[in-house]
């Protein structure tokens, strides 16, 4: 159904005047149907894990698919030509925004749908709102850096995809404006499962999810939660869900592969001392790979974290020199069986991280 037939449709069920009939109608006007007798918006997404949002936030009103496979690097996707054709007829498209997905504008060319062109109503930029971290002060492009514009892998820091899932429900809003109590709602559940997984039920129930949100994006919850008492208890023995579990995590350095990880490091407290890339988008030279293992073995730092789309020997004879355990995991939802959402993923980084440093903090 093409876009006109939708916004045709969904006139008429809503009992709108599609022509330029007089604005107060003599006919008594019927309540409008279910919004279930509507096709479901078509959600095209560069990332599974925003076609995965935006299919929790509109249920059935919402089909969504993606373009780059989960196990690939988003850096560096060839779309097939039948992503082209989805394009085509998508009502909204999601993207990063900043130069992660460089494919997209060859992309955006070939699907000829100008709904979902840049500026055009069904065109959704997961960064919008997003603080970003890793501004480079001069953009160079010429040494191979691909983050110019700043860190554009959002999705590592569960608040920044709070963000990113409230963009992609204004865009359903902006194209399906008559369900825009049912992504309303959608995304009032995200928001809570979010706020529930990262800060546990107990200080969710008593201080409210938004309260702890904000706490924490401006960087006084620690603070907070460490000099309160309830009943005799610090708070901060309250905290529960991922930075609950990833207390330990809190101030240990380890080295990742790529900057995949700024936004992650900010919400739980670890800190990505080096990395194998030595810019990112750059392969290690041995020199710097060197480096890495004098670092590691100097610093007695233990872990090694990585993509699982990098090469993984590469990875794990880095860790192995260096006496490190490698730490290899997906990037994305569906890389895996039983990876199948944005909970499943988060769950994964910080179970595989507690575990590995768990031998160096005891
Ligand atoms: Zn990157």
């Amino acid at each position: 159904m093409t876009q006109l037939t939708h916004l045709v449709l969904a006139a008429v069920v809503a009992g709108t005047p599609i022509t330029n009939a007089p604005a107060h109608s003599p006919e008594p006007v019927p309540p409008p149907p279910s919004v279930r007798t509507m096709a479901p918006v078509k959600v095209v997404a560069t990332l599974p894990i925003y076609a995965s949002i935006a299919q929790e936030i509109g249920g059935a009103e919402v089909e969504a698919t993606w373009v780059a496979d989960p196990n690939e690097d988003s850096h560096f996707v060839r779309p097939k030509p039948s992503y082209a054709l989805q394009l085509r007829n998508a009502d909204l498209f999601i993207t990063t925004g900043l130069d992660l997905e460089m494919w997209v504008p060859a992309l955006l060319d070939k699907a000829g749908n100008r709904d979902v062109l840049e500026g055009g109503r069904g065109y959704v930029t997961a960064y919008t709102g997003v603080t970003l971290l890793d501004i480079p002060v001069a953009a160079d492009r010429s040494a191979g850096d691909v983050h110019i514009f700043g860190n554009p892998h959002l999705h590592t820091d569960p608040l920044r995809t709070l963000q990113v899932a409230r963009n992609i429900a204004t865009g359903l809003k902006r194209v399906a404006p008559d369900r825009s109590a049912r992504f309303d709602a959608g995304l009032a559940g995200f928001q809570d499962r979010v706020h529930r997984r990262l800060f546990g039920n107990a200080l969710v129930d008593l201080l409210g999810g938004p309260t702890l949100e904000q706490m924490a994006l401006n960087g006084t919850l620690f603070n907070f939660l460490d000099t309160q008492v309830m009943e005799g208890r610090p708070l901060a023995e309250s905290l529960g869900g991922w930075l609950g579990e990833a207390r330990p995590l809190r101030g240990l350095r380890i080295i990742c592969y790529h900057k995949n990880w700024t936004y992650f490091e900010d919400r739980f407290g670890v800190e990505c001392a080096d990395y194998v890339e030595a810019k990112p988008g750059i392969p290690p030279t041995p020199r710097h790979v060197a480096h890495l293992i004098d670092l590691m073995r100097g610093e007695g730092i233990d872990v090694l974290l990585a993509a699982s789309y990098f090469d993984s020997g590469r990875v794990t004879t880095v860790a192995e020199r260096g006496e490190a355990t490698p730490v290899i995991v997906p990037m994305y939802n569906g890389a895996r069986p039983g990876l199948d959402d944005y909970f499943d993923l988060v769950d994964l980084w910080v179970g595989s991280l507690v575990a590995a440093s768990s031998h160096s903090l005891h």
